[in-house]
């Protein structure tokens, strides 16, 4: 604030917007806007004597990929807490992400405290921004808790469990290496 020849207090950043005031202000740090994974498995479909499972991802509580398209990765989600890099996270149910048509990975990139991905395939394109510290404990928990869901959901269905995509099913029944 400042005096004008009036006798008025003037406010030099009048006027501006609240973005450019923000920006004006050199101690004010606007926070990053973070997004927020979570991971559980879940039932896909039940027929005579399996029960279908997958790894339900959601970012902000919206599911990643379609289950009845798509699966998971959780080889390729550990992969991502590790190191920058493309990863094919979102795959077909036989493991073959090409398959599923996706031919472009999601690029992971690890960047101080922030794993990011940018997602262009299956469409929309996407980009999500994740507290490092907080993704690596969701990843880690699901390795967990995983082969304690699974075999709740064989306890209830009284079914084997038939999770997806085909060669993870170490993280569904453990015995998978820790993060
Ligand atoms: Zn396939």
């Amino acid at each position: 604030m400042r005096w004008n020849g009036r006798g008025e207090l003037v406010c030099p950043l009048r006027g501006q917007s609240l973005e450019s005031r923000l920006a004006a202000q050199r101690s004010v740090r606007r926070a990053p806007e973070m997004n927020t994974l979570s991971l559980e498995v879940a039932v896909e479909f039940e027929d005579d004597k399996k029960v279908h499972v997958f790894c339900d991802a959601r970012v902000d509580g919206t599911a990643v990929a379609d289950p009845l398209r798509h699966s998971i990765s959780l080889a390729e989600l550990r992969e991502s807490a590790v190191a920058s890099g493309p990863c094919y996270l979102i795959t077909c149910s036989c493991g073959n992400a090409g398959c599923a048509g996706i031919e472009k990975p999601v690029e992971v990139t690890h960047s101080g405290s922030t794993i990011e991905w940018n997602i262009s395939e299956p469409a929309p394109q996407r980009h999500f921004s994740f507290e490092a510290e907080a993704y690596r404990s969701v990843i880690q928990e699901a390795m967990r808790s995983f082969p304690l869901a699974t075999a709740k959901i064989e306890r209830v269905t009284s079914k084997q469990a038939s999770p997806t995509p085909r060669g993870e099913e170490e993280f569904f029944w453990g015995g998978h290496r820790a993060v």
